[in-house]
């Protein structure tokens, strides 16, 4: 019959399997959460770049709305010039308007207004001579002053509006508001602004399909702020008049649109050729970027760009992305997870530590120091469970104890320490001797040992315990003090069989009557009682191996 008994060695593989267990799960943990951690952080920054590209689109729709109503306004004022002029309106303006001669300017200036004071109107100057009252120039010039209402109303509503003004192909110009009393310097109006790049642009040479023109930013009058200027051209009967132009703050504009916050990001407009046109100092954006499809983040150096056209002007809106930025923002987002896994490694390593302290804890506690037998705390918890066991079963259990023959002997004569090594070599003979994983062996006193064997049938343990004797005597250790040439042991055992009605500790004690038997009928051999019974008495049988199966005593 086989059956599968535990070993007294299952709790310690057990440990060992836990800790093997653990240190696997740590392991899979830590690989899992790096994959988890890289992972969460690859999805926040898509999340983050996605929040900036949302927030961008949107800014950049409403900026190309604004600029849309703000070229829409200057056609506006275009198309009431013309009616004006059309001379279908009468402009009641004219017969009164007085002009002040500036000879330093080889011009003149606009005069006061009756029933109008100087802060209501704007300024104007012109060059050349003064127009008579009646003539077509001075009717062109009370057109101009004519829109004031309207100037005035887009000025109030816009504050991205510095000036707005109209310069007229005959000479003069018309600015919204007046600059001040001062007209002396370069407000003053000259024939060369028409050089300047507005006027030129929206002018019909450069023109000719008359369109509302948009014209790259400068620096205002003020030298504040970038501006950039849309400008109409105004025909009346198909001849060129002058131009109508509005002046845009382009950053005070861009500012008034974000309204919702572009994360890591500021935001900015350029023209085709790339130059950032609210910070001219700022590095141009190369055309490449402008040209990939828009929305979509492309990386410069520590950069992103996210590209947006503005149809109106030809322009782009930019969100520059700082990315080292939005780089550390995604891993913060992860640090919660990051947490999680260093806490979770850290518990698992404790873990990890308890469990082998408790395994050496547990080792130590049944473990002989010397030998690395098990010790006698251990063998009374094993025998106790084996003889129950074998109890239970009917099946037969070898007891024996075994003592080292003329050990104090040995060790007056050679010393404990040469003794001490005595009992490792014996202890490493017995394991030997017993290598079934259900054999047991116990160092259960000083030069004292026990063994315990599951057996099929009593005559079973006369050859484990001749192998006991014979596997120490075979270690050939010199005893000159014995009665034996080399050292020796002694056995007692019993095979505890089935309707035996001892206990454990009476069977022990017909062992130790046969250890005593051994060394009473010369030592160096076994004796071994056979113990069973009828449930009511036991039945002992005895045998005494005399004769020992090598050497020979001294006489
Ligand atoms: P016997 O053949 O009758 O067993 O004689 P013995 O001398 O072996 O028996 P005794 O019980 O008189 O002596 C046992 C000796 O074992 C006494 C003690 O010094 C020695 N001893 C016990 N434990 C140890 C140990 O851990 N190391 C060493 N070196 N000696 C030990
Ligand atoms: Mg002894
Ligand atoms: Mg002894």
């Amino acid at each position: 019959m086989t059956k599968r008994r535990p070993t007294v060695f299952a709790s310690l593989s057990a440990g060992r399997r836990t800790e093997r267990l653990v240190l696997l799960a740590a392991t899979t943990l830590f690989i899992g959460g790096l994959v988890c951690g890289f992972y969460r952080f690859n999805q926040n920054l898509a999340t983050e770049y996605g929040d900036v590209s949302d927030a961008s689109a949107y800014a950049a729709v409403h900026l190309e709305y604004a600029l849309e109503t703000r070229r829409q306004s200057v056609e506006m004022l275009a198309e009431q010039a013309a009616e004006l002029m059309s001379g279908r309106y009468s402009l009641n303006l004219q017969p009164t308007l007085r002009l002040d001669p500036r000879p330093d300017h080889h011009g003149y200036v606009l005069g006061a207004l009756p029933g109008f004071t100087k802060a209501e109107l704007g300024q104007l100057s012109g060059e050349g001579p003064m127009p008579p009252a009646d003539s077509p120039l001075a009717r062109e010039m009370a057109m101009a002053i004519a829109l004031t209402p309207l100037l005035k109303a887009l000025e109030h509503r816009d504050a991205d509006l510095p000036l707005i003004y109209y310069q007229s192909a005959s000479g003069f110009a018309y600015v919204y508001p007046a600059l001040g009393a001062d007209t002396s310097g370069s407000q003053f109006y000259r024939r060369s602004d028409e050089q300047q790049a507005a006027y030129a642009k929206a002018a019909p040479q450069a023109n000719p399909q008359r369109q509302t023109i948009w014209t790259r930013a400068a620096p205002d009058f003020e030298h504040k702020e970038q501006t950039a200027t849309v400008s109409a051209p105004l025909y009346v009967a198909d001849q060129f008049l002058g131009v109508i132009s509005r002046d845009v703050k382009l950053a005070t504009l861009v500012e008034a649109l974000v309204l919702r916050k572009v994360p890591y990001s500021s935001l900015t407009v350029v023209n085709a050729s790339g130059r950032n046109l609210l910070h001219p100092e700022q590095p141009k954006v190369s055309v490449d970027v402008l040209q990939r499809p828009p929305g979509t983040p492309v990386r410069a150096g520590k950069v992103s760009y996210t590209v947006y056209p503005l149809s109106q002007a030809g322009w782009f809106m930019v969100t520059i992305t700082d990315h080292p930025a939005i780089l550390l923002g995604a891993a913060s987002d992860s640090l919660l997870l990051i947490g999680a896994i260093i806490a979770s490694l850290l518990s698992v390593t404790l873990l990890v530590l308890l469990a082998g302290a408790l395994r050496d804890n547990e080792k130590l506690s049944i473990q002989d120091g010397l030998t690395g037998l098990y010790n006698r705390r251990h063998f009374d918890i094993i025998a106790q469970r084996e003889f129950g066991r074998s109890l239970r079963d009917q099946s037969w259990l070898g007891l024996a104890i075994l003592d080292v023959d003329f050990f104090k002997k040995y060790n007056d004569h050679y010393g404990h320490q040469a003794g001490d090594q005595v009992l490792r070599s014996v202890s490493e003979a017995l394991r030997q001797a017993l290598q079934r994983a259900t054999d047991g062996v116990f160092r259960v006193g000083g030069e004292e040992f026990a063994v315990l064997v599951p057996l099929e049938a009593p005559d079973q343990f006369d050859a484990v315990l001749e192998r006991i004797v014979v596997g120490v005597r075979d270690l050939d250790i010199p005893h000159e003090k014995s009665d034996w040439p080399q050292l020796t042991v002694s056995v007692g055992g019993v095979a505890i069989g089935p309707g035996q009605p001892l206990s454990l500790d009476a069977a022990y004690s017909k062992a130790d009557e046969a250890l005593y038997q051994a060394k009473m009928t010369g030592r160096n051999r076994y004796v071994v009682a056979a113990l069973a019974g009828d449930g009511k008495a036991p039945a002992l049988s005895q045998h005494v191996v005399a004769e020992p199966i090598q050497g020979r005593q001294k006489s």
